[in-house]
């Protein structure tokens, strides 16, 4: 993927730490938490830097929140502001992509439920069980 332009196309600046911290991002297999690219990153970016360029990257609807049950956030990129979801073992914490969610429909139904609320732009959803090792 090409960072460069990922970051122009959604109106951010592409400097040297913002391409640090997404090709990093790009290259994780599973969603990663602020403090773990900071440990990982530490020679070229610090901490509060990571945070400000999640943080940016979060806004621009390139890079996805995950919540994974592990009491920190979690994070990875989503160049379609979709991206895709998790199945996570409870038990190892093993983490199994999931790609189609019934987006639109779910998204119609929350907003007719939801006394009070005009729109809805985005939406977080994983799964939690037990892998075939840990069942
Ligand atoms: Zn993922
Ligand atoms: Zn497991
Ligand atoms: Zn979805």
């Amino acid at each position: 993927m090409d960072i460069v332009s990922l970051l122009r196309d959604s109106g951010l600046r592409a400097t040297k730490s913002r391409i640090a911290v997404l090709s990093f991002l790009e290259q994780q297999r599973v969603p990663i938490s602020i403090s773990e690219i900071a440990e990982k990153l530490g020679a070229v970016v610090d901490p509060v830097t990571v945070y400000r360029i999640i943080d940016a990257a979060k806004g621009a609807g390139i890079v996805k929140e995950v919540n994974l049950g592990t009491g920190s956030i979690s994070y990875e990129l989503a160049p379609d502001g979709h991206g895709h979801h998790h199945v996570v073992c409870t038990s190892c914490h093993k983490i199994a992509d999931v790609s189609s969610c019934h987006e639109e429909l779910l998204s119609r139904d929350a907003l007719k439920e939801a006394r009070g609320f005009a729109s809805i732009t985005g939406h977080s959803l994983e799964f939690f069980g037990l892998c075939k090792s840990c069942s």
